[in-house]
């Protein structure tokens, strides 16, 4: 496989090109945001730009400038295909490894258009013709800003690539509180603000489009927290008839893993979603200091992404996978205290 240097990719993209974006499976904030922000700013400078999601993202996230025009491959197979098919460069946007794309994995290995990777997960794979990894990025939209620095384009950055970007910073850092905001991240942010970015507007569109069903969700969740409290580990529970109950929504039970963690003295938190049609419990495993929660996501739960935030999945029922987790989390006891 061919490397390019950031010189070839600025001079590769000085000339009109077909160019698709894709972010990882169960867009979240970032995924969006951060594609969102790479589409406004290639689409100025003169290319013909398609961003395709592999599923679908949560409601909350319609709003930024730009989701109008989203392909959904699960759904609109034959559309995204065609925009594989014909482009000549495919960036892949806040994954790591092209499974994460979950159904356009094999299209994507069988793409020829040349690949760059914009990530900020740890181990990144090798299956891009230029990779920007950076583990210790808040968030793959501040990396697009910095992108877009190396090109020399900052002059080109507006309020419409600004809001996209500012919803990727803001969702993953938890609104600048998680410890890889840094003083970069808010000089970011301040010049996004400067060009109009409306920071109480976007968290209110992200933040306060909750349905009443959600925060009865919220209650079930919290009714069903669990503290081990000589672990330091706290973990929720939600099984599908009481997703069902309040007609879950893809997105509803984003964040709720970190009330875990809200508690005194809990370095260690995790959520386990029962999801009956794929037959999987859905892990989110967060954690505070050095507790390595990525390590543990790759070696028992079929995942992986940060050191203090990571996801993966077991096929065990959920009961079983309570009880395997608690026993793991026994076994660490010396790592969490
Ligand atoms: P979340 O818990 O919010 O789904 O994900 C937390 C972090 O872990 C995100 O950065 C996400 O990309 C990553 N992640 C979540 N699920 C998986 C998974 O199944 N596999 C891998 N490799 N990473 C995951
Ligand atoms: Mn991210």
């Amino acid at each position: 496989m061919k490397k390019l240097t950031s010189e070839q990719v600025k001079a590769l993209l000085n000339s009109p090109q077909q160019v698709v974006i894709v972010p990882h499976v169960n867009p979240d904030g970032d995924a969006v945001g951060s594609s969102l922000g790479l589409y406004h700013y290639l689409i100025q400078k003169g290319h013909k730009v398609s961003v395709i999601v592999p599923n679908d993202y949560p409601a909350f996230l319609k709003w930024i400038p730009g989701t109008e025009n989203i392909i959904q491959f699960n759904t609109q197979r034959e559309r995204a295909e065609e925009k594989l098919d014909a482009a000549e460069l495919v960036f892949t946007l806040d994954f790591n490894a092209l499974h994460r794309s979950g159904p356009m994995q094999e299209v994507l290995e069988e793409n020829n258009a040349i690949k760059i990777m914009i990530d900020h997960h740890q181990q990144p794979e090798d299956y891009a013709n230029y990779t920007y990894s950076d583990v210790a990025m808040c968030s793959t939209a501040e990396m697009v800003y910095h992108f877009i620095e190396q090109m020399d384009d900052l002059a080109m950055m507006n309020k419409t690539i600004g809001a996209a970007l500012y919803t990727g910073i803001m969702t993953d850092t938890a609104s600048f509180r998680f410890p890889k905001t840094t003083s970069t991240t808010h000089r970011v942010v301040a010049h996004l603000m400067d060009l109009g970015v409306h920071h109480s507007d976007i968290h209110s569109k992200v933040y306060d489009a909750n349905r009443f069903e959600r925060i009865k969700l919220l209650g079930v969740a919290l009714n069903n927290l669990t503290v081990l409290a000589d672990l330091n580990t706290a973990y929720i529970t939600l099984s599908q008839s009481e997703l069902d109950q309040f007609g879950h929504q893809k997105g509803d039970t984003e964040g709720l893993v970190n009330y875990g963690l809200s508690v005194k003295g809990i370095k260690f938190a995790a959520i386990f979603i029962e999801n009956k049609e794929e037959g999987i419990i859905k892990i989110s495993l967060r954690s505070k200091g050095d507790f390595d929660v990525n390590l543990l996501a790759r070696e028992h739960f079929n995942g992986g992404g940060h050191k203090n935030a990571a996801g993966g999945k077991s096929t065990l029922p959920l009961n079983e996978t309570i009880e395997k987790f608690e026993h793991l989390v026994r076994t660490l006891k010396t790592d969490l205290q």
